[in-house]
């Protein structure tokens, strides 16, 4: 199994020769499985929009593309009407809410409001791809893969899904835009048990988050840290990076990162990993 990271930033996108390393594009991730030779993309931030000009670009033999979502926050679905295979009329596109099953009443509605002609010039419908909007239960086994989610404290509980994909013997756990409110989740830590990899929020540092950001539904990186030793992860990625911390801001924090855990990274625009 493969990630690789389209988009990284929390947020807002940010632009400028300070953000060119680590980039500037909000969440999107693309998830390989090797040995089916599929995508599923979690996420639909501004990073989308590279990531469907090359699905365009280098074809797709897949009959259905599915975008996870961990929710809806502008961030994470801002690229959305930007993703080019959402034009191409023979493209199924599965739009995701994992643990949700029963709990959303208007899945397309989320998407079809942002593209209302008040907002854009496009109207969903006008897309042309054949859309799925499929809600499902906290574990579920999509096309041969185990898929399990978790409700996050994100302003509230359940306020954003954590996923754990278990496929080809390893596991890849991404919990992104969770608040860690009194001490660490232990429920995280459970739900991220002995992953291979774990992608977690690390928005801010420890003090960043204490003196401002308590109640802003985001992690710091110490706190990602912390998920990851006690849950005995083999390797951490932080991501969400804030849109005010620059590279040499950024490169430092990875830095004081792997003196705790040598090898773990501050995810990068581009950058892919094998799990
Ligand atoms: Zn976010």
């Amino acid at each position: 199994m493969k990630v690789k990271f389209y988009g990284v930033r929390g947020s807002l996108p940010v632009c400028g020769r300070e953000f060119e390393k680590y980039g500037g594009n909000t969440s999107c991730f693309r998830i390989l499985r090797e040995r089916v030779n599929r995508i599923a993309i979690v996420d639909a931030g501004t990073g989308i929009r590279n990531l469907g000009k090359e699905i365009v670009e280098n074809g797709i033999n897949q009959n259905i593309i599915n975008i996870v979502f961990s929710h809806f926050h502008w961030d994470h679905i801002q690229g959305f009407p930007f993703f080019q295979p959402a034009y191409n009329p023979l493209q199924r596109i599965g739009i995701l809410a994992m643990g949700r099953q029963g709990k959303i009443k208007d899945l397309k509605g989320i998407f079809s409001t942002q593209m209302q002609e008040d907002y854009f010039p496009i109207q969903m419908e006008m897309m042309g791809a054949q859309f799925e909007f499929l809600s499902y239960g906290d574990e579920e086994v999509i096309q041969g893969a185990r898929v399990s989610s978790i409700p996050q404290f994100h302003k509230q509980s359940g306020g954003s899904y954590g996923f754990r994909l278990d496929d080809e013997g390893v596991s890849l756990v991404i919990c992104t835009d969770l608040e860690h409110v009194n001490g660490i989740d232990q429920d995280i830590v459970e739900f991220a048990r002995d992953a291979d990899l774990l992608i977690h929020d690390g928005q801010y540092t420890k003090q960043e988050y204490e003196n401002k950001f308590k109640g802003w539904g985001h992690s710091s990186w110490e706190h990602a840290v912390e998920v990851a030793i006690k849950a005995n992860v083999k390797r951490l990625i932080i991501t969400h990076h804030d849109p005010d911390h620059n590279d040499a801001f950024l490169d430092d924090l990875e830095k004081q990162c792997q003196k705790i855990l040598p090898n773990a990274l501050f995810a990068k625009e581009g950058m892919e990993v094998s799990v």
